[in-house]
């Protein structure tokens, strides 16, 4: 292996591919890798343009380590990738990796070919491509209003919500906009990085004496957005460092947008002085999406890809894949993979196999509302009947409504369909006790707390 200083993208991708035929069968080189054009070499990153997003998607989960493994015998060390669509109607950057390195990469095996450079906005995540549901209609409107009035009405914005249901994609499209917006002058300052993102490089910048250099890069900012600050967690000098950056922007009315997995005042490990910072501006939560925002979610997706799939697959995958739009993007790829490599119809015993493992994550991660509802009512020694009754009195009420509010939070279900199984009540009813619950654990401490070790409980047991 030598060091050589290749930058030609071409005569890279051509010893790659040499390296390449030897580890993978022809005929899997002749459909993956012979269509695909080198673009660029640059710092390290080679940009490889394919036809569709099908390709990263299919190479990235079948054949990384061996283009990773020649890549580094044909370059003489590790080059990164990106994958660039480049014809047909989409013009869409699509990361052959998880677009965010920090969250659930592992879980979906995926992660050795790496992402767009930190700081870096992704070109399709924004507004446009957002589709807009129940589950985060709150979200949205307030990305929405923070991008047309950035550090005016709320500030910082709080986005939280579990993972894959687009926390870091609703970010990057306040950050587009925002750019977009401006007219003449200088171009807004974006800053993009994850806790993780903002820890190392803080670490980095310690041991470089390069702290000054550090403190202008994110103190400069005109919008600062920091993903998953969950990661923050214990890391008490970073964190010492992110007040001083947050309270240096908030002063110079610079927005300020975070994301994490769970509410402010949730998060574990975290300041108390930073906590009571982040509920100066406005906590939005992105909920798991109904059935309607699922498919919706899916025509979009796939109405972007080269390849025709039935109404019926993709109510299938809806119906399937309830709990993580990543998922739900995942599942829809591997079947889109399918169709574009047969010419023969998908049938309903196909899908089911392609996705076995998708379906089989789902099984695991299901919560029913009849589950919650039967811890509820133990803890708050009521009947189970009591739950679907129209009773009144509050020892009743009231659990009632926490129950409706828990199983909003754990499980995928649409407010309809919780309101259905509470004794066929309407989705206004849920929408209600939801909040109400919420504004209530905000004034009562000992509420706040039983409810979180109800949802402690409720989450070890599924
Ligand atoms: P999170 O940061 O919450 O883990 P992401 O923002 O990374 O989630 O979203 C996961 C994937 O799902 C991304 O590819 C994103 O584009 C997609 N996604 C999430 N929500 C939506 C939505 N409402 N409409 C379209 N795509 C979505
Ligand atoms: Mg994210």
């Amino acid at each position: 292996m030598q060091e050589t200083m290749i930058s030609d993208p071409h005569e890279i991708w051509q010893k790659t591919c040499h390296e390449l035929q030897k580890l993978i069968s022809p005929d899997a080189f002749r459909r993956w890798f012979s269509p695909i054009k080198p673009i660029s070499f640059e710092s390290g990153r080679l940009v490889l343009g394919v036809d569709n997003s099908i390709y990263p998607f299919w190479i990235e989960e079948n054949y990384s380590t061996q283009l990773k493994e020649s890549l580094g015998l044909a370059f003489g060390r590790d080059v990164d990738v990106t994958f660039e669509v480049t014809t047909g109607r989409q013009h869409d950057t699509e990361n052959a990796a998880n677009d965010n390195p920090v969250d659930e990469s592992a879980e979906e095996g995926k992660g050795s070919i790496k992402t767009a450079p930190a700081g870096d906005l992704i070109p399709r995540y924004v507004f446009e491509t957002f589709v807009v549901g129940a589950n985060n209609e709150f979200a949205t409107a307030a990305a929405k209003a923070v991008a047309e009035s950035p550090a005016k009405i709320y500030n910082p914005l709080f986005v939280h919500g579990a993972v894959g249901l687009g926390k870091t994609h609703l970010m990057h499209a306040i950050g587009h906009q925002i750019v977009k917006n401006k007219k003449g002058g200088k171009p807004p300052k974006v800053v993009y990085v994850t806790s993780e993102q903002f820890t190392n490089e803080f670490i980095t910048a310690i041991q470089h004496g390069e702290i000054i250099k550090f403190r202008k890069r994110f103190r400069q900012a005109d919008l600062l957005l920091i993903d998953d600050i969950q990661f923050f967690a214990g890391k008490e000098r970073s964190q010492e460092e992110f007040f001083h950056t947050f309270n240096a922007l908030f002063d110079g009315n610079k927005q300020i947008v975070l994301t994490s997995d769970c509410p402010p005042s949730e998060v574990k490990n975290l300041e108390q002085r930073l906590v009571s910072r982040f509920e100066w501006g406005l906590a939005a939560e992105l909920a798991p999406p109904d059935i309607e925002t699922r498919l919706a979610i899916l025509k979009a997706k796939a109405a972007k890809m080269d390849v025709r799939l039935g109404d019926g697959v993709l109510t299938f995958i809806a119906e399937r894949v309830k709990a993580n739009i990543r998922r739900l993007e995942g599942a829809l790829n591997r079947v889109a993979a399918w169709a574009a490599l047969n010419d023969k119809k998908l049938t309903q015993a196909q899908v089911e196999e392609l996705l076995k493992d998708f379906i089989q994550q789902e099984a695991r991660n299901a919560l029913t509302i009849e589950t919650i509802q039967k811890r509820v009512a133990e803890t708050f020694d009521i009947r189970m009947t009591d739950m679907t009754s129209k009773r009144r009195p509050n020892n009743i009420a009231i659990p009632r409504m926490i129950a409706m509010y828990l199983c909003r939070k754990l499980t995928p279900k649409s407010l309809q369909e919780i309101g259905e199984a509470f004794g066929g009540r309407d989705h206004g009813t849920v929408l209600h006790a939801c909040k109400k619950v919420e504004a209530d654990m905000a004034k009562d401490e000992n509420l706040r707390q039983q409810i979180n070790f109800l949802l402690q409980k409720l989450e070890v047991a599924r």
